[in-house]
């Protein structure tokens, strides 16, 4: 007779072993860390005696769930901000507030409210990426789960590094220290392709494979991405980074909602594990992944709950009954993905996925006792048919909840006890937790308060505030000002056509004063005749622009200073800041601008000839302008500019303007 730990008698044993075995009135005994027998509850009582015995009558024995994707430490972040794009959300929101706020202490309390969260729903396994992952797994050997923790690489500064190099450094240190750790499996995790490069994907592949720790990575979450990998790499993310040797490291890829059908042989031949997460995807709306066909094709795939921003719960059994509906709608065939396939999704398939089904995943002899007894007592587990093994699978696909969730065992070790968490002081958490919320809503006031701390957010402005003296006048043709420019007293310094497309933001109540313009701005390598320019364009440049409506003096003449603008180079689209800042109104001027640098009296000077086409009818326009420093400076500049005014043969007392969106303003 074998002396045992601890011993759970009569449940349903639901083993997930390759007979998907399920054993009526069973037996499961734990010694130390691992499951030393399984088997109807007469027999196993017979090999041993167990020091404490757990009474499962009326209860279903699981092997622990494997949440195959998530972002625990993001629990903090829960609900921020909801209902936007995936780009506006990442980059927009949860980076910019990452950078401020994710350090050691988040990552501590975020992850010991995940692991609460995730005991509370039979996880015993979660495959994590995210930053200061030592602090994720400190927290997590505390409470007492199993992890693969992927420290996080990207190509631009993140809460925990500076630059790429200084991740890669660092999680190689946080490899080595937790490399033989038996809950903690350390893994490298370079976000995406977008958010890498090149360089960055290989240096991290290398890393994985002299290392041997599993490569955990986003792919193909969006139609977006790819269409972006296509342009940007000349492939869809999964062939580009088959193409760089990524895939000959123990990958585990997130979302492939979008892959390729010709990349599906890709990742299958590789090896590689699919983690599919079914609320994320819903949520932000990316798509359906073909979970039916990659399964096919050999590929193992999990589910996973995503990061709580973007779900926003870590509940599996509410992704693991979503995961098994959306196969079946889409592909309009309710045969499809039955539930003991799900159920084998969420376990024994899971941990394949994260390349530990040797461990774990099923209820066998030799792997570690993750176990989880789930209750049956509830109305909604009334009644359980035993005609075949599968009536156990549709219980605990499409009925049980994980309210139903009694026990939980890690390595052998109990940690949640009728539904007591016998390692984590959730009041405490708790308590932690609401004091960093507080401190984010601060910070978010103040940011969405300001036109400048929200661009600032999405990376800042490339120059400083500007002054400028300038005059805007309307004209009823160009051809006399023109000749005039010919004369001697100016001196062209350059001369250039382009076509702008201004989009303007306005924003209500305390922002009236302040705008945003997105320019696109074409500039024409032809000679150009009355506004048709026969020639090419030139790639288009895109500034983001914050202006202030507020004049700083008045000149003779109508000639303006105005204290201008901070410019940024737009590295997103119209459609992302126009989601990002959410404007109240927006305007649109379109125009043919001839741009001529001159010297006058020995002062640069720009002159815009100005001829808008959006909207109709508004004019044509010369426009003067000069930089500026000093109060004395655009003393002189002003007087200067006026005497420029005449010699063209320009008179400003006519019809003098500002901006461009004030004219439009008041025309609409
Ligand atoms: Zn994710």
């Amino acid at each position: 007779m074998r002396q045992v730990d601890t011993l759970l008698t009569g449940g349903t044993v639901v083993t997930m072993n390759a007979h998907r075995d399920v054993i009526e009135d069973g037996a499961v005994a734990i010694s130390g860390a691992n499951i030393v027998a399984v088997g109807p509850v007469e027999r196993v009582r017979h090999m041993v005696t167990a020091e404490v015995e757990v009474d499962c009558r009326g209860q279903l024995i699981i092997p622990g769930l494997v949440n195959a994707h998530t972002h625990v430490p993001m629990t903090l972040l829960r609900g921020l901000t909801d209902d936007l794009r995936l780009d506006v959300w990442l980059l927009g929101y949860m980076m910019p507030v990452e950078r401020e706020f994710v350090g050691p202490d988040f990552c501590d309390v975020g992850t010991r409210l995940g692991c609460a969260e995730m005991l509370l729903s039979g996880v015993t396994t979660f495959n994590d990426m995210y930053y200061f992952e030592e602090e994720i797994a400190q927290a997590t050997v505390e409470v007492g789960m199993r992890a693969v923790l992927g420290q996080s690489i990207l190509k631009f500064p993140s809460p925990d590094a500076d630059s790429y190099e200084e991740s890669l450094a660092r999680c190689r240190t946080f490899i080595e220290a937790w490399k033989d750790h038996p809950l903690i499996t350390p893994a490298i995790a370079p976000h995406a392709p977008y958010t890498n490069t090149d360089e960055i994907l290989q240096a991290a592949t290398a890393l994985a494979l002299e290392m041997d720790v599993p490569l955990h990575i986003h792919l193909s979450e969006t139609a977006l991405e790819v269409q972006d990998a296509e342009r940007d790499f000349g492939a869809p993310p999964i062939e580009y980074v088959h193409n760089l040797g990524l895939l000959d490291a123990k990958v585990i890829a997130a979302h492939c909602v979008h892959i390729k059908s010709r990349e599906i042989p890709l990742l299958a031949r590789s090896g590689a594990g699919v983690a599919h997460n079914p609320s994320s995807n819903l949520k932000l709306a990316s798509g359906f992944a073909p979970v039916l066909d990659m399964r096919a094709a050999g590929i193992p795939v999990g589910i996973g709950t995503d990061g709580t921003a973007s779900n926003n719960d870590l509940d599996m059994f509410e992704e693991v009954r979503l995961a098994s509906f959306l196969p079946k709608a889409t592909s309009g065939d309710p045969t499809a993905l039955p539930a003991s396939d799900v159920f084998a999704m969420a376990t024994i398939e899971g941990a394949q996925a994260l390349h530990m089904d040797q461990e774990i995943g099923s209820i066998e002899i030799g792997k570690y006792a993750d176990l989880v007894v789930v209750d049956q007592q509830a109305p909604h587990a009334t009644p359980r048919f035993h005609l075949s093994a599968n009536n156990v699978y549709s219980h605990l696909v499409y009925a049980a909840k994980s309210n139903d969730v009694r026990h939980v065992w890690v390595h052998g070790r109990q940690l949640l006890q009728d539904r007591r968490l016998l390692t984590i002081d959730l009041p405490a958490v708790r308590t932690r937790a609401i004091e960093i919320a507080a401190s984010i809503n601060d910070f978010m006031a103040e940011r969405e308060g300001s036109l400048f701390n929200k661009t600032v957010a999405i990376g800042g402005f490339a120059q400083q505030e500007t002054y400028e003296i300038q005059v805007k006048i309307r004209v009823d043709n160009f051809d006399a000002i023109e000749q005039a420019l010919q004369s001697e007293d100016f001196e062209i310094v350059k001369h250039s056509v382009r076509q702008q497309f201004d989009t303007y933001f306005c924003f209500p109540g305390l922002m009236t004063d302040h705008y945003l313009r997105y320019r696109e701005d074409n500039e024409l390598a032809g000679p150009a005749v009355d506004g048709r320019v026969m020639g090419l364009s030139v790639r288009p440049t895109y500034t983001l622009t914050l202006m202030e409506g507020v004049i700083e003096r008045e000149y003779r003449d109508s000639i303006i200073l105005s204290r201008s603008r901070y410019t940024a180079q737009a590295t997103y689209s119209l459609r992302f800041y126009r989601e990002y800042f959410n404007p109240d109104r927006e305007y649109e001027v379109v125009k043919w601008r001839h741009r001529y640098r001159i010297l006058f009296e020995d002062t640069e000077f720009a002159i815009n000839f100005d001829r808008v086409t959006r909207p109709q009818g508004l004019g044509d326009f010369v426009e003067i302008k000069s930089r500026t420093w000093s109060a004395t400076d655009a003393e002189h500049k002003a007087r200067l500019a006026s005497r420029l005014l005449r010699r063209l043969g320009l008179s400003s007392t006519r019809d003098a303007h500002g901006e461009y969106l004030d004219l439009v303003r008041k025309a609409v």
